[in-house]
């Protein structure tokens, strides 16, 4: 609840290990606060949320360790400009997981190789594209090797030629395994790496399933009418 205003309501959403799910739907429709919510970073008022079985929306839970466990990535990519690309993906893991520097930047060093920055690692993050700096806020989420990766529109910001880069280190995690949830309005994108899409109106999950069957053969009108519009 924001207010008196219900934002998600009766969203009942299922992600399997290994699985990309793809949220899609129009533009207040709720995308990005679910996934805030299942980063913690809104509090629900109501229903659960398990991660491998436990309740992670148990208002008891060790709110940091959780968030080691689901990692987000936002549109903006929130890196600290004054610190080097290698503190920025360190920061975490050694402020808030006390993990000992030596092995948490070593670990940070692999994680930007992953993603192509490994020539990088001193550079402040205004001397990097904006492809570049996304590559880093999502090494930044991935050093703490996260059960589930939660990415909100991490191409918008994007200019157009800049935008691949970022799509194809995502297929690339796809690819190794890792647990996605994302929100995206590249419903080409959508369709190729997602297992499962969900469109989301008004708050709910009004129809969900394989992308060839929820693009090519929606059920519900209003899922037809959404994607009618995008022509
Ligand atoms: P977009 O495609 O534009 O990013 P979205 O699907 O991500 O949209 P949300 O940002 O989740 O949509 O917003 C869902 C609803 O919640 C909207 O009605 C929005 O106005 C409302 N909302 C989101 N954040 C807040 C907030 N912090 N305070 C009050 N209302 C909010
Ligand atoms: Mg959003």
């Amino acid at each position: 609840m924001f207010g008196a205003q219900v934002v998600l309501d009766d969203l009942d959403l299922d992600v399997e290990q290994g699985e990309c799910v793809v949220l899609i739907g129009g533009s207040g429709s709720g995308k990005s606060t679910l996934l805030r919510c299942l980063n913690l970073l809104e509090t629900l008022d109501d229903g659960r949320i398990l991660l491998d079985g436990e309740d992670i929306s148990d208002p008891r839970v060790d709110v940091d360790a959780v968030r080691a466990r689901v990692g987000i990535v936002f549109q903006a990519f929130n890196l600290f400009p004054h610190l080097s690309v290698l503190e920025n993906v360190v920061l975490a893991p050694v402020r808030v997981h006390k993990r000992p520097r030596a092995a948490a930047e070593q670990q940070a060093r692999e994680m930007l190789a992953r993603v192509g920055l490994a020539d990088k690692a001193d550079a402040r993050p205004d001397a990097l594209s904006g492809g570049q700096q996304q590559r880093a806020a999502i090494a930044r989420a991935l050093v703490n090797a996260p059960a589930l990766m939660l990415l909100d529109e991490v191409t918008s910001a994007l200019d157009p030629e800049l935008v691949h880069e970022v799509l194809t280190l995502l297929r690339d995690l796809r690819r190794d395994g890792m647990t996605m949830v994302l929100a995206t309005h590249e419903m080409g994108f959508a369709r190729s790496v997602a297992d499962k899409v969900c469109f989301l109106h008004d708050g709910r999950v009004l129809e969900q399933g394989p992308p060839a069957q929820l693009f090519d053969h929606p059920r519900e009108p209003r899922t037809q009418e959404f994607l009618s519009r995008l022509q």
